[in-house]
């Protein structure tokens, strides 16, 4: 409990200002306290995986990779952020109904859990670019089982919360855009990377599952009969 709740003051310590200077300015919105409350919760779940990774083996496009991450905060934190604190995008907002908050809310919940769930599976093979490390192990179990990607599943539901959360059509998109661009310029070179290095293991696991859906109705190869 203590540990969550010194996980939870890292992001509160920039979520808490943030929402002060949306208050001051009269923007403190609905939206804006549910965006701010699921980018804390998100980042409070991957501090606690960041500590005590396996040591990196490959890295793989470097420099690409650092370009592809800062995309994504601009996207996914900067610009919210911007955006909450300043006037400056205000020309931008729009008036979210309240179903769609329900409906972001909806995807942030799975979004979360799904977030959590794939950290925990993944534990210390997990990287936020794209590299093998020493004794790296191929997961297949929990989340992992049916969906190749189920943490880019995850950014993707979260990414679609803020697009629903934050009313505002130049801060809401971004982060589903950047998460995108990285996503599609990525996920080729893992699966290629992965292959490289699992083989037939991992052909076997791409054979029944799916990219980011779950895959239904494709046969196990794995399974007798
Ligand atoms: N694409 C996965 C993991 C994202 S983290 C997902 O969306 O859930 C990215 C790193 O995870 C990659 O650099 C790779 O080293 C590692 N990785 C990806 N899939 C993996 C798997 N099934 N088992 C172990 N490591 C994996």
């Amino acid at each position: 409990m203590t540990e969550l709740l010194k996980r939870l003051a890292r992001p509160l310590v920039i979520a808490l200002p943030l929402a002060a200077a949306a208050a001051w300015r009269g923007a403190l919105t609905p939206g804006v306290v549910l965006f701010l409350t699921v980018t804390t919760i998100w980042i409070a779940v991957r501090i606690g995986y960041e500590a005590d990774p396996l040591p990196v083996t490959a890295k793989r496009r470097e420099k690409r990779e650092r370009v592809l991450i800062s995309l994504v905060a601009l996207g996914a934190l900067y610009l919210p952020a911007f955006k909450i604190a300043t006037p400056l995008l205000d020309f931008a907002d729009y008036t979210t109904p309240i179903w769609l908050l329900a409906l972001g809310s909806a995807l942030a919940v799975v979004g979360l859990w799904l977030f959590w769930r794939s950290h925990a599976d993944l534990g210390r093979n997990w990287s936020p670019v794209l590299e093998l490390r020493d004794t790296h192990s191929l997961v297949t179990g929990g989340v992992y089982a049916r969906i190749r990607h189920p943490m880019y599943a995850a950014i993707f539901l979260i990414s679609g919360a803020q697009l629903l959360f934050l009313g505002n059509a130049v801060a809401g998109p971004a982060g589903l855009i950047a998460f995108g661009l990285l996503y599609l310029d990525r996920i080729g070179p893992e699966e290629r990377m992965m292959a490289d290095h699992f083989g037939a293991a991992w052909a076997r696991y791409k054979a029944r599952t799916g990219r980011i859906l779950p895959m239904a109705g494709r046969r196990d190869p794995d399974a007798s009969g």
